[in-house]
């Protein structure tokens, strides 16, 4: 089965949509602003597509662009000023900043109130604490896609392999809450196909081009490819997994593209939508 995370975006997209039309009839339009690094040519393209993703649901939002040349300071005063302007919804701080930039800092003067991607010290804390809060939109959207297709994880065996804090580790957790046994994996992780082999849920968070391949995956196995890999020679981007070889052993799989990137944008564009309807009630 082909996880088809497009097709399922698309459904949630226009449900967002009635509740857009809803908060607009109140006044409200919800907004999400993005700070971005005017240098990375893949972060911009990411950014205009989440931009035109929301404007066809009726939402509204700026960019700001860093450059080399943006000092921490005025990093810092752009958050705050955005932290404290009432129509502004949420703020997505993309990833990588320039590297002379302190990401951290900034996602802790963010804060949880308005970090619709869920990533700041203070949401993932809340995620590690059972509290409610906006979760990282890349993991969301891959529990929104179980969901979808009724893939229950109770009690079954799931292996992530990434830890980072945008994607693994969050992903680890909600599998965790939803009563899987996880298993997080990594670069030093030794004997990484044979973990895999073990795994009833496989999520691939690498970064590394069809890295896992199908004789790494257990027949039957739900695959999910959060990998987005430029590869040279090859136009558009490539997953972690292997698919050709992945999709004739996996139970269930998602393609690249089409499979954990849309729902990542609906998943932001959602916590957006909620909050802005906080912010009504
Ligand atoms: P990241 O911060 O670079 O983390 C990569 C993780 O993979 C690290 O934990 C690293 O281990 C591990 N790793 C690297 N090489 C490995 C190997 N050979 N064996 C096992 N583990 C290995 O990347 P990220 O930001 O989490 O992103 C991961 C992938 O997801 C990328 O392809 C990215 O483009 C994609 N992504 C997609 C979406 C989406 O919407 N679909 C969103 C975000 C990211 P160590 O910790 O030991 O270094």
């Amino acid at each position: 089965m082909i996880l088809d995370g497009l097709a399922l975006s698309k459904e949630f997209r226009a449900e967002l949509k009635v509740r857009v039309d809803n908060l607009r009839s109140k006044g409200i339009i919800p907004k999400l602003d993005v700070i971005v690094a005017a240098q990375d040519p893949a972060s911009v393209s990411y950014v205009k597509m989440k931009h035109r993703w929301a404007e066809q649901i009726g939402m509204t939002g700026d960019s700001y662009e860093i450059t080399d040349e943006t000092t921490q300071e005025e990093l810092i005063e752009t958050i705050f000023k955005l932290n404290a302007d009432s129509k502004v919804h949420g703020v997505l701080l993309q990833h990588p900043l320039p590297k002379h930039l302190d990401e951290n800092a900034a996602l802790l003067a963010l804060g949880s109130a308005k970090d619709v991607d869920g990533i700041t010290p203070a949401s993932l804390g809340r995620l590690v604490a059972g509290l409610p809060g906006f979760r990282c939109a890349t993991p969301l959207g891959i529990t929104k896609i179980l969901d979808h297709y009724k893939i229950d994880v109770t009690g079954k065996r799931a292996l992530v392999i990434g830890r980072s804090h945008i994607l693994g580790k969050p992903m680890a957790l909600m599998l965790l809450e939803r009563n899987a046994t996880v298993t997080i994996a990594h670069s030093k992780t030794v004997d990484l196909a044979d973990r895999c082999r073990e795994a009833d849920i496989l999520v691939a968070a690498v970064g590394r081009a069809e890295m896992i391949k199908g004789d790494w995956i257990k027949p039957g196995a739900i695959v999910i490819d959060a990998g987005y890999n430029k590869v040279e020679g090859k136009t558009g981007d490539v997953g972690d997994v292997h698919f050709e070889s992945a999709v004739e052993v996996a139970g269930a799989i998602t393609p690249v593209p089409g499979g954990v990137g849309p729902m990542t944008v609906a998943s932001l564009l959602s916590n957006a939508v909620d909050a802005a309807e906080k912010m009504v009630s």
